[in-house]
């Protein structure tokens, strides 16, 4: 059975951002690591822990991720549907059966490194608060492993009971922070009566971030799909479901929100895609990829504001540490490894070292190798879409992600960066001449076929590959297209993210800017058929003649179109 975390057993964690004066220490939290008896990573310089704990296996999270959905024009719905099959298969193959997919009750308290800070947080708790019931950690199946820093039972149970008092005042902030999110007061009264329904995954990161406005991604144990056509009636508006995982994108007037059956995955047999079951929203909250964005808000009724956060994930957003639920998380789904990277150029975070740990070593077993080309696609281009993708690129490199992806991908952070401000110039796609900028080093060739498997469409495909290769030729040409012809003939049959690229590279500006503001657009007014009337065979001759026509208007010679047809019949015939 999923253990959900009711409110007085909950470990509490960051409430709403500015709320709260303190989070409790990072240091000191439940853990339910991979399913079976896993050694827990251990962070640098941290002795190694006993894990007891079994967690639901991580299912393949194969969904389209919405903004990449968006780049697409695609409808939008939730990330985790409507899934390919990755090759890599999880928890049966290492032992950890379904049986063992549930959150148990057991935990172990692992004290990490930052233990000096906890026992100053201890000791601050114990100091300063109190006087209301919370269970102790017996109660809660905690104990503490802690070499150095053995922290008593009793100093555990205060400090526990301390923070239940400030978990239950962060209720309330959250309850009002959940209330002023744009659209809630429409859409709370309308969830009475429908199974209890969550806030779940990047959009409780984002609250707790103190974002004041978000993506609704709402979890709902039961039927999801259901629960979408209810809600949606309820709010005189529209939903569309999107396959079988229950999943539904609802929309009215006052708002537009993802809802989800809360589930649990597991997968039968390598390559199959993964078996969904109903669970409880501790389960679906473990099937997810970093402790930060595995928490969960109640929306109903009394739970309204309710933090549901089995892995700390409020602990590790104001550490700033991004963590695997479970050691093999990125053995399971390699792309999270892609997200990782993402998140933390984003919320400029860092994996916690034993997850960094794990994700290099994933990279360099080639577990890339084993998800569905179509899903490293998505991330990968996700993270070269970021604001700070430079940063994400510049740990790709260090932590080896780049040449695991493919031998021709080489880490080029400053040069991603430059190219990103050319594409503001240009017009490109910033992932797309990212990408190039990553190939640009190598022989682009090489990653062909490997943009075939991952799915890239034919145009974004040649875009990469073209801007690849072609963008040094455009650095070294420019400065020999004096006319603006040349400078057209050089340019025009390129793709922006060949431009964008080749300003990153260094390529005079002006010319290309001049290109791209007064002469891309540059059309003549006369077209075939007009040499055709006049005469000329059809075949080379009426190629030969629009192309002079436009070499003498891009270089001022023909400003009409009578002119424009002198020029092309003279050279036509
Ligand atoms: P963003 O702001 O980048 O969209 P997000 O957290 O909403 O952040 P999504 O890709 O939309 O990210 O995914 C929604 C949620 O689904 C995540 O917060 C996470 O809980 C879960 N999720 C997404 N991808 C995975 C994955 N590969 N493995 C496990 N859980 C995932």
């Amino acid at each position: 059975m999923a253990r959900i975390i009711e409110k007085d057993d909950r470990r509490p964690g960051v409430a709403a951002a500015g709320v709260r004066p303190h989070m409790p220490a990072a240091g000191v939290r439940p853990h339910m690591p991979a399913a079976g008896v896993r050694p827990h990573m251990p962070a640098a310089g941290e002795q190694r822990r006993h894990v007891h704990v079994g967690a639901p296996r991580q299912r393949h999270h194969l969904g389209r991720p919405r903004r990449a959905q968006r780049r697409e024009g695609l409808a939008v719905h939730r990330a985790d549907e409507g899934r390919e099959r990755p090759r890599q298969v999880q928890s049966q193959a290492r032992g950890g059966g379904a049986d063992r997919a549930r959150v148990r009750g057991d935990r172990h308290l692992h004290p990490r490194p930052e233990s000096e800070r906890v026992l100053q947080r201890v000791e601050a708790l114990e100091h300063g608060q109190g006087g209301v019931a919370a269970p102790g950690p017996e109660a809660l199946g905690v104990s503490c492993l802690c070499g150095s820093h053995r922290i008593g039972a009793a100093r555990l149970r205060a400090a526990w009971h301390s923070l239940a008092v400030m978990a239950s005042m962060n209720r309330a902030a959250l309850r009002e922070r959940v209330e002023a999110l744009p659209g809630l007061r429409v859409l709370l009264p309308v969830l009475a009566g429908l199974p209890p329904a969550y806030l779940v995954g990047g959009a409780v990161r984002d609250l707790l971030r103190g974002a004041d406005s978000l993506d609704l991604d709402l979890a709902v144990e039961g039927d999801g799909a259901a629960a979408a056509r209810e809600i949606a009636a309820r709010l005189g508006g529209d939903h569309v479901e999107h396959g079988r995982f229950g999943t539904a994108t609802v929309r009215s007037e006052a708002l537009a929100l993802d809802v989800a059956g809360t589930r649990r995955e597991s997968y039968s047999e390598p390559g199959a895609l993964p078996d969904v079951e109903p669970a409880g929203i501790g389960e679906d909250l473990a099937r997810r990829d970093f402790s930060v964005n595995a928490m969960a808000i109640g929306l109903s009724g009394d739970a309204l504001g309710e933090l549901h956060d089995p892995f700390s994930g409020a602990a590790d957003l104001e550490a700033g540490v991004i963590r695997v639920l479970h050691q093999a998380s990125f053995r399971d789904d390699a792309t999270r490894i892609l997200r990782a990277l993402r998140y933390e150029a984003r919320l400029a975070f860092r994996m916690e070292p034993g997850t960094e740990e794990a994700a290099r070593a994933a990279a360099g077993e080639g577990l890339l190798d084993t998800v569905a080309g179509t899903r490293v696609r998505d991330e990968l281009l996700d993270l070269l879409g970021e604001a700070d993708a430079p940063t994400a690129v510049a740990r790709m490199g260090e932590l080896g992600i780049d040449r695991a992806l493919h031998p021709a991908l080489e880490a080029a952070p400053d040069l991603v960066a430059s190219v990103a401000l050319g594409c503001m110039e240009t017009g490109a796609d910033r992932a797309l001449a990212g990408l190039a900028a990553l190939a640009a080093t190598s022989r682009a060739e090489g990653l062909s076929p490997w943009l075939d498997r991952a799915g890239f469409k034919a145009g974004e495909r040649d875009a990469v590959l073209r801007a690849a290769r072609r963008a040094a030729v455009v650095v070294r040409e420019i400065p020999g297209a004096e006319q603006p012809s040349q400078l057209h003939a050089l340019l025009a049959p390129e793709p922006p993210e060949t431009l964008a690229l080749a300003l990153g590279m260094g390529a005079q500006a002006e010319p290309v800017l001049h290109f791209v503001r007064d002469l891309s657009g540059i059309a003549l007014e006369i077209d075939g058929s007009d040499l055709l009337a006049e005469g000329v065979p059809e075949g080379p001759a009426v190629g030969r003649g629009l192309a002079a026509a436009l070499t003498a208007k891009l270089d001022g010679h023909a400003r009409s179109r009578d002119e424009e047809m002198r020029v092309a019949l003279e050279a036509a015939r």
